[in-house]
């Protein structure tokens, strides 16, 4: 019997595993697909929220660790595996922002790097941006991570401790529970059925959390968004940060890709590509990036963000049960704000003294 099972091998589950499995830990973490190929592939990987002014406090708290972090983090991942996932401080540019006033107030409160910049620097920064843009918030310190590279990196990781098992393929359908405990963890793997035991469970399931927590009666209000983003390559990257306009924005990687992104869509667990989001994505694309029109598009994808209230994530114990967890609901942020999550998870399950206040985040106050 393991320590630990974590039901859900993105982003969230696979920093979980890593905590948990450096404090010697026997970690199983199993997936219906493959680790990392769900929301944590499908991102942007803007290490940022957006728009972070218009998050509370609980989504600020876990963003600005996260963000310090990372680098550690990233150069830790290139020793162990010879991965570079190329996090890249690119700074972002927010144009013609509508509440620059609110932005800016936050920013000072916050000791956030934040400069309003006319259109002689937004120009001199960004060439080939549309003309007309008059002033914009430039954000420096915003960095961006190829995210489908640092699960690879993760799962490279993990895959090389021998106190860590991963099982992929392995959907989980159900529970048993005795009183107040889940005594085992029901799963079909490789089209047969089967049960795990573990010691603690936790639910990193992302967009499915709801569903796999229904199993036990229980329910967290986390809802799939699903998102589509568009991909286009150039021999010579075209701008240099990444441009944030009326919601949509592009991301300039190291190696001359450059995505589009993204739509907010409430349809269920639907995650078909669409023409008339491309079409709509296209159209932004175009109003920050005029060139875009000479070039294809070598990319299409969705993913299925984990919607929760106020973007505000679910971690900690579950009600009625003394061996249940949750990790799940990042929404919009799950990429910046997973490191953060991870560590106060582990916190908790460890008995350390945790990185912030659990509070906002436990399930038990977020009824
Ligand atoms: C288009 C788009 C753009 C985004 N851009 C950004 C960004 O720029 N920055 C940022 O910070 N965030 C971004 N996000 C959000 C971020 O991607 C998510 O918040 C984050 O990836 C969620 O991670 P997760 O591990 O919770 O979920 P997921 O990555 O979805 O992982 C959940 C895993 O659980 C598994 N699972 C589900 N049910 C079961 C079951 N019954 N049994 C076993 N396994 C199960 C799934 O197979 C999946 O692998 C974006 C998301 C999208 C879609």
């Amino acid at each position: 019997m393991s320590d630990f099972l974590i039901v859900g091998g993105g982003i969230n589950g696979l920093l979980l595993a890593r905590k948990l499995a450096a404090a010697d830990a026997d970690v199983v973490l199993l997936d219906q697909g493959r680790c990392g190929k769900e929301a944590s592939w499908a991102g942007g990987g803007i290490i940022s929220p957006l728009y972070p002014w218009r998050y509370q406090s609980a989504v600020t708290a876990l963003a600005s660790w996260a963000q310090e972090f990372y680098p550690q983090l990233v150069a830790e991942l290139v020793e162990e595996t010879g991965i570079d996932p190329e996090l890249r401080r690119s700074g972002l540019l927010m144009l013609a922002a509508e509440d620059a006033a609110a932005a800016r107030r936050w920013a000072v409160r916050n000791r956030y790097k934040m400069e309003t910049i006319d259109a002689a620097a937004i120009y001199q920064a960004e060439p080939q941006l549309a003309r007309g843009f008059e002033s914009g918030l430039w954000m420096p310190d915003v960095a961006n991570v190829r995210n489908p590279r640092l699960n690879q990196a993760l799962v490279a990781s993990l895959s090389s401790r021998p106190n860590v098992t991963i099982r992929e393929q392995c959907q989980v359908i159900g529970f048993s529970s005795h009183g107040n405990r889940v005594s085992g963890i029901k799963v079909i793997l490789n089209n047969e059925r089967g049960e795990l035991e573990a010691d603690i469970v936790v639910v990193c399931a992302g967009a499915w959390s709801n569903k796999v927590l229904q199993f036990l009666g229980l329910s967290v209000e986390i809802e799939p968004v699903k998102g589509q983003m568009l991909l286009f390559k150039f021999e010579q990257q075209p701008i240099k940060s990444i441009l944030l306009n009326q919601g949509r924005y592009l991301i300039p990687r190291i190696d001359g890709h450059l995505l589009a992104g993204s739509t907010l869509e409430h349809c269920g667990f639907d995650k078909t590509a669409t023409e008339t989001a491309k079409q709509s994505l296209l159209q932004s694309a175009y109003k920050l990036l005029p060139m875009l029109k000479q070039h294809e598009i070598v990319g299409q994808w969705a993913g299925l963000r984990p919607g929760a209230p106020q973007g505000i994530p679910y971690i900690g114990k579950l009600d009625n049960f003394e061996n249940l967890y949750v990790n799940a609901g990042h929404y919009r942020n799950g990429l910046v704000l997973a490191p953060a999550s991870a560590r106060l998870l582990a916190d908790c399950l460890l008995g350390n003294e945790p990185i912030i206040d659990p509070a906002p985040y436990l399930p038990a106050n977020r009824h």
